[in-house]
């Protein structure tokens, strides 16, 4: 064994272990014994490399379990731009949720975006995605939601729970999500539904992604139950574009491979071996998969033809539709400092707005003393920095010079609300031809009158919930017109606030508007791909995750994202294969 293959493998045999011991407690018996080698994307041989059946772009929520599904019959190359999540402290403890996505260095887990709407956002950059960054909420898409996409009842509930026996688990309720649930329940958001992943109205506890220690379990474990012979993984290798072969004729282009940049700056061209069924799957998130295509020659003629892109196929819908479920949260003082929650606890209205909460930061040292800048999620909206000077060169700012704040100002929960469907539409556009770089999006918040009825009706719920024998006993006892002055203060976003934010809700929702991170779309079926989400127009490429979406699915989407990849790996096994496939 050469020495650098061989310190990968002490290196990956250490992270096993630790992994082994920080999940103890975990019911799931799930091993991480086959996961493939996690290897820099500078490793890729330079001359005669191998040709796959499957490239893979994007190890996230639905590249893993595609990948891992793929590889138990094919030779599959997964090509991830981020890093590992193994044996980062910011991606595997609940903790420090925020302190990871305040994290703005070149190499966090985290991009961070601003939309043209003025909204801070933040995408996966790390192997596992979402699932690696997020707030670890597991519930599934409702039945009607798998009705509307025409996929195959049967193989959505054999997928769910492949995922879930792997990495899912029933919290132990936090007390602010206790807290919830019964402000809900009294507040008439019922009946209660108990412990359960299915999309059901009322109030429920979801599943989670992380363990009673606060380990995050992501979607990158469900690479080891595919088959490691079969499937090579790269990290920091970012996929700058898909390479057709466009002199065919009057055949369609093709796919032929991918060409990314590794780790150091190098350039690398990965190919599909030359059977006919062989392909890139794209499955870089919302962002990155419309990205990719524009990058690659697919999209409106005249914006590639501004940026000197070659045309392969125009199509005038790539990077159109996309939504971003407005999210607008109340900050709650409390009497005495709540333990720190991520969701747990979920309102599912028949308005079709959920009612979700969050509590406290991390009590730990590390938490309270680093990096709160304003890009966390809940410091974020209870910001120190005076709005006017609130930018993301500022939060870099704050997140080196706070060192002090005090703990008074962790004292309490934020309650939110998230719309569901929205039907405010956006879209996205390149700036440049750098793919590291983030597009142009634009989500038009509470541009359609009926999102805006939505958000006002949420508020009004959570007032009813604020004025719950529960929450009296719990919250400081500040008026609503008082919280609702304190969330518009602390709120983060680039959007003007205006005098009457706490007179006209419709002025609240428009002015303190934030991001659940459930945006989707600009790969839509039947516009871009087809019903099996092959690309329209070429041949040799599909976009399998959430740009493919009209809707969020469910309360919250990465339940389905993850079956989706494990979805779409067994139909595509068994299209070659035949029913027959054994893919366990
Ligand atoms: P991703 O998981 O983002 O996967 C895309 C992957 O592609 C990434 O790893 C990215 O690095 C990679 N990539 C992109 N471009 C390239 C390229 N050119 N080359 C190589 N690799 C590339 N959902 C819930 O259900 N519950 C929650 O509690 C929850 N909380 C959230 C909190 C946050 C902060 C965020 C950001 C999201 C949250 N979500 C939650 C949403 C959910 O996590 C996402 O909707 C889901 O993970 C998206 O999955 P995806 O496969 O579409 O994209």
């Amino acid at each position: 064994m050469a020495l650098s293959k061989r310190v990968l493998f002490i290196f990956q045999a250490i992270e096993c272990l630790c992994f082994f011991s920080l999940s103890q407690g975990n019911q799931q018996q799930f091993s991480l014994r086959n996961l493939p080698p996690l290897q820099k994307a500078s490793s890729f041989p330079a001359t005669h490399p191998e040709a796959y059946d499957y490239i893979i772009v994007g190890g996230g929520t639905a590249g893993c379990p595609l990948a891992a599904t793929l590889s138990l019959k094919f030779k599959v190359l997964l090509l991830e731009r981020g890093g590992s999540p193994y044996g980062n402290r910011n991606v595997s403890y609940m903790e420090n949720f925020h302190i990871g996505l305040s994290n703005m260095a070149p190499d966090s887990a985290s991009q961070a975006f601003i939309s043209t709407d003025g909204v801070i956002n933040a995408r996966a950059r790390v192997l596992g995605g979402g699932t690696s960054i997020n707030a670890g909420f597991y519930s599934r898409a409702s039945s009607s939601f798998i009705q509307q996409v025409g996929w195959d009842e049967d193989l959505v509930n054999e997928s769910f729970p492949w995922v879930e026996d792997k990495i899912v688990q029933w919290p132990k309720i936090a007390p602010w999500q206790a807290a919830l649930r019964d402000g809900l329940l009294q507040a008439g958001v019922s009946p209660f539904n108990g412990y359960t992943y299915d999309h059901v109205s009322g109030t429920k506890v979801g599943g989670t992604i992380f363990d009673d220690s606060g380990y995050r379990h992501t979607a990158a474990d469900l690479l080891a139950a595919g088959d490691p012979n079969n499937l090579r993984v790269l990290l920091h290798a970012s996929v700058d574009k898909i390479v057709f072969n466009t002199q065919q004729g009057r055949l369609k282009p093709r796919a032929t491979g991918v060409q990314f940049t590794d780790e150091n700056g190098r350039l690398h061209q990965a190919f599909l071996n030359s059977n006919r069924d062989s392909e890139v799957i794209v499955s870089a998130g919302a962002i990155g998969s419309p990205q990719l295509l524009l990058l690659s020659g697919i999209g409106p003629k005249n914006d590639l033809k501004n940026h000197r892109i070659p045309v392969v196929l125009h199509n005038k819908y790539v990077g159109k539709g996309m939504a971003d479920n407005p999210m607008n949260s109340i900050f709650i003082p409390t009497k005495s400092p709540p333990r720190q929650s991520l969701i747990e606890t979920v309102g599912i209205t028949e308005a079709g707005v959920f009612i979700e909460a969050s509590s406290g930061f991390g009590q730990s040292p590390e938490s309270i003393h680093c990096h709160h800048g304003i890009m966390s999620a809940e410091i974020g909206q209870l910001s120190t920095i005076p709005p006017k000077q609130r930018s993301l060169e500022k939060a870099q700012e704050y997140a080196h010079t706070k060192l002090d704040l005090p703990k008074e100002i962790f004292q309490g929960g934020f309650i939110l609300e998230k719309i569901d469907g929205p039907l405010s539409l956006g879209h996205l556009a390149l700036i440049d031809t750098d793919v590291r770089k983030n597009p142009a999006v634009t989500f038009n918040y509470f541009s359609h009158p009926h999102d805006l009825t939505r958000c006002v009706y949420g508020i009004k719920t959570i007032e009813r919930i604020l004025n719950t024998n529960r929450f009296s006993e719990l919250a400081a006892g500040f008026s609503m017109e008082r919280v609702l002055n304190m969330s518009v203060q602390a709120n983060v976003n680039f959007i003007p606030k205006h005098t009457n934010d706490t007179e006209s809700l419709e002025q609240f929702c428009r002015d303190t508007v934030i991001t659940i991170w459930h945006y989707h779309g600009g790969c839509h079926v039947g516009k871009v791909v087809d019903q099996q989400h092959r690309v329209l127009g070429v041949s040799g490429v599909r976009v399998v995750d959430g740009s493919t979406f009209s809707r969020s699915p469910g309360t919250n989407p990465q339940a389905t994202v993850m079956m989706m990849g494990r979805y779409f790996g067994v139909k595509i096994l068994r299209e070659r294969l035949g029913q027959a496939a054994g893919c366990n």
